[in-house]
């Protein structure tokens, strides 16, 4: 499978994903009261904005998405 290319569980499919920005991280921190979330990655398909780690493809439960930058 092609680097980034991970299963999305709220997709249900393959899709390619990306490292957090900056920003994200503080949000995520903020929003998961984790110090480091270093190893988190975001879908990148269209309106899907889940965040998922490079093992663990349901990290949260309920699903936590990325907010779309303002
Ligand atoms: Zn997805």
């Amino acid at each position: 499978m092609p680097p980034g290319i991970k299963f999305c569980y709220t997709c249900d499919t393959d899709e390619p994903h990306r490292p957090l920005t900056e920003n994200e991280e503080v949000w995520l921190k903020d929003r998961t009261g984790q110090k480091n979330v270093d190893g988190y990655f975001m879908c990148e398909a269209p309106s899907c904005r889940n965040v998922r780690t490079g093992f663990d493809k349901r990290p949260f439960d309920p699903v936590i998405r990325v907010p779309l930058p303002d």
